[in-house]
């Protein structure tokens, strides 16, 4: 056996004996379907760099050519003809096996409750791009239905209830987090008896700390990025392998 398949059997062993295991998942484990990440190699920011912009709140509610182009470029969005990958179904058979305590998800795509993961295992700390929100009532609806809007002309739609501007219902750079849903994570971390962090580069806080939490909690931490995370010194085991040729061995 060479020294990766032991470390891969040696991980099956970890999941085989846990009974609370706990998924982080990034914009990593989405790429293999066709969706970017921000901070890889080919990620949306590291291409380019002003598209930071329409993901930042005061740019979006002070500038509606800004809206102009979130809205434009929501119409073309990768997440709508996404598809989940086998990382994604692994995930999904993990929750089969009666295994999965929590999925916490930076991923606003949807693709791991599409993949047959349940809606109350998963905790979407950066919300969902399959809706919208009011940002001044608070009224959410389907993304779709905003959608039709700006493709029948309407170049930045706003709230038929109170006109106020809508947004997709997720957690925009220099908006905050939604208290309830971050408390959520980091106590299920700290519940995990085994603990992956998957296709994130670990750089966003607070949840980035979901891995030490769970780590001092005393759970086996398995992190599993192509590029270095600032966690991997603390890790039982790192692969670096593309996630949907790997987990699938790993979660067998
Ligand atoms: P990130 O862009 O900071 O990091 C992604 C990491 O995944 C990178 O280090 C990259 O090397 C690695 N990676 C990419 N493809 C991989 C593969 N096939 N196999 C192994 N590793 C792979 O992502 P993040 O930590 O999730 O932070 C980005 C933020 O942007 C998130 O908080 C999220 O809200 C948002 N976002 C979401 C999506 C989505 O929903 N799919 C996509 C882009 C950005
Ligand atoms: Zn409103």
């Amino acid at each position: 056996m060479s020294t990766h398949e032991a470390r891969i059997d040696a991980v099956r062993g970890w999941v085989d004996a846990a009974a609370r295991v706990v998924v982080l998942t990034g914009a990593g484990i989405s790429t293999e379907s066709g969706i970017p990440d921000f901070r890889g190699p080919q990620g949306v920011w590291t291409k380019d760099p002003q598209a930071e912009k329409l993901s930042n709140i005061h740019y979006y509610m002070g500038d509606p050519a800004i809206r102009k182009a979130a809205w434009q470029s929501r119409l073309t969005h990768p997440a709508w003809t996404a598809q989940p990958n086998a990382g994604h179904a692994a995930l999904a058979a993990l929750e089969a096996r009666g295994k999965l305590h929590a999925l916490i998800t930076q991923n606003i795509d949807e693709l791991h409750q599409i993949a047959g993961n349940s809606a109350d295992k998963v905790i979407e700390v950066h919300g969902t791009v399959r809706k919208v929100v009011c940002m001044d009532c608070g009224m959410t609806a389907p993304m779709s239905v905003a959608l039709d809007r700006v493709r029948a002309g309407e170049a930045d739609p706003h709230c038929r209830a109170c006109s106020g501007i809508l947004k997709s219902a997720t957690v925009s750079f220099g908006q905050n987090l939604v208290p309830d849903v971050i408390d959520r994570a980091l106590r299920c971390a700290a519940e995990a008896d085994l603990f992956f962090s998957i296709g994130t580069s670990l750089q966003v806080y607070p949840i980035a700390e979901a891995v030490d939490i769970a780590r001092r909690a005393g759970a086996r931490l398995v992190i599993l990025n192509a590029e270095a995370t600032p966690f991997d010194h603390l890790a039982d085991s790192v692969f670096r392998e593309p996630i949907g040729t790997l987990l699938p061995q790993l979660l067998r």
